[in-house]
C-alpha cells in the first residue's frame, strides 16, 4: 500500500493517526479519513487506501 502525503483528512480537518488507513481521491487531489470516505463515496468513485506513516510529509 502507497504512503498517505497528507497528514489531515481533506473534508473533517482530523489529524491522521500513524498507521492509519486513510482514502485518496484522485478526482479532489485530497486524503479523507474513513468516516468521510463512506460519507463521500456516493459521489466520489475513485477511491486508493493510503497508509499514514509516523512522521509523513504534510504535502499532497
Ligand atoms: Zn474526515
Amino acid at each position: 500500500m502507497k504512503k498517505a502525503l497528507s497528514n489531515m483528512c481533506g473534508e473533517c480537518e482530523r489529524d491522521f493517526r500513524p498507521g492509519e488507513i486513510v482514502y485518496y481521491a484522485w478526482i479532489e487531489n485530497r486524503t479523507f479519513c474513513g468516516k468521510c470516505q463512506v460519507k463521500l463515496a456516493p459521489v466520489i468513485k475513485d477511491w486508493e487506501p493510503r497508509l499514514v506513516k509516523k512522521g509523513g510529509e504534510s504535502i499532497g
